[in-house]
């Protein structure tokens, strides 16, 4: 079984021979075939030219530099394109991720698809990063149903299948989970230990939490309502439309009945405002079907995810591109 280990770095080059001495040693003993993934992430300081001294004296190590900052999420989508191997594992590459408990993950892996590291005794700034980040796990966990204590701990393992089929975007890369439960992948999560931050600078502040949260959004939205979209806002806008139109019958019988003036009412904007609103959100819940349509059958992606096909008969490509398989997920 080989091992990839995945690193994202940026400005961190007072840890570079550090982390690759640590690694080494947890890993020349315990894991025979394995690979180190080092990603410089657009670094200004000494950090690639540290990484490529490293190179030219270990052909193990698989070095990628970006041409500017692009941020942890595309650095570990890179180290995941150029991984061989059948383990991914990832962690931070700033040593609060101890090297020492890769074989751990590795131990689970057989039996689980994805195990995830747990900072139970996180060593970072209480108000600034536990607070936020324990009312962040407490909210992803109840939305996205996977419940894991630590969705931020970098250092995880999955097995190579999982993260080949996630594509990631943004800063989603700790909702690798979430998303990978929706493919009916086995997770669990093991105490890792962390230390505090010893060289170099952390590279996020508090506004984190806020992207977190959008984050959530929009993988509650495509892991829910991605194949049909209308389910979701088609509830909102016939609500919203039935009201408005209840509400402009009443003014309606209201003028025509008892010859009562409707026109400076308030309840004559909100009836009309939900009308317009209503249709305005039905009307995006069928844009939405027309571009989960062509975003599957332009790519031939089906709808679903196969575990495994007993008795094969060849499938044609175009049968799986038509998305007849209904709406289920
Ligand atoms: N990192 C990166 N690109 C960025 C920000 C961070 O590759 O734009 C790397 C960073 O070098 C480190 C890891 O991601 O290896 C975690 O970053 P950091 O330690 O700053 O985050 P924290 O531990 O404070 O949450
Ligand atoms: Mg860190």
């Amino acid at each position: 079984m080989k091992v990839s280990v995945v690193v994202p770095l940026y400005n961190e080059e007072e840890n570079i021979q550090d982390l690759y001495a640590k690694l080494k040693q947890a890993l020349d003993t315990s894991v025979p075939d394995y690979e180190l993934v080092f990603v410089d992430d657009g670094s200004t300081d000494g950090t690639m030219g540290l990484i490529e001294q490293l190179q030219k004296q270990d052909s193990r190590l698989i070095a990628l530099s970006f041409r500017r900052n692009f941020g942890q999420t595309a650095a570990f989508a890179a180290g995941f394109d150029y991984a061989q191997g059948d383990v991914v594992i990832t962690m931070d590459g700033d040593l609060q991720n101890d090297p020492q408990d890769i074989p751990k993950l590795l131990g689970l892996i057989g039996e689980y698809d994805i195990v995830s590291g747990w900072r139970r005794r996180r060593q970072d700034p209480f108000i600034s990063r536990r607070l936020p980040s324990m009312m962040a796990n407490w909210l992803i966990s109840r939305v996205t149903g996977v419940p894991l204590h630590d969705y931020g701990c970098s250092l995880k393992a999955y097995r190579r299948d999982v993260i080949k089929n996630i594509s990631l975007y943004g800063e989603m890369h700790r909702f690798i989970p979430a998303v990978a439960k929706w493919y009916g992948v086995k997770i669990t999560e093991i105490e890792t230990t962390h230390h505090p931050r010893l060289r170099g600078k952390s590279k996020y502040g508090i506004s984190r939490t806020i992207r977190v949260v959008l984050d959530l959004i929009t993988v509650k939205f495509l892991l829910g309502f991605s194949t049909k979209p209308l389910q979701f806002f088609g509830p909102v806008g016939l609500l919203s439309s039935m009201t408005g139109f209840l509400i402009s019958c009443y003014l309606t019988l209201d003028k025509f009945l008892y010859g009562r003036d409707i026109g400076g009412r308030p309840l004559l904007l909100l009836g009309v405002l939900l009308i317009i609103v209503g249709v305005q959100f039905i009307g995006m819940g069928l844009l939405g079907e027309m571009m989960v349509r062509i975003y599957h059958e332009s790519q031939k992606k089906p709808i679903y995810v196969l575990r495994q096909v007993l008795g094969h008969t060849p499938v044609r490509r175009e049968d799986l591109s038509t998305g007849r398989a209904g709406d289920k997920q």
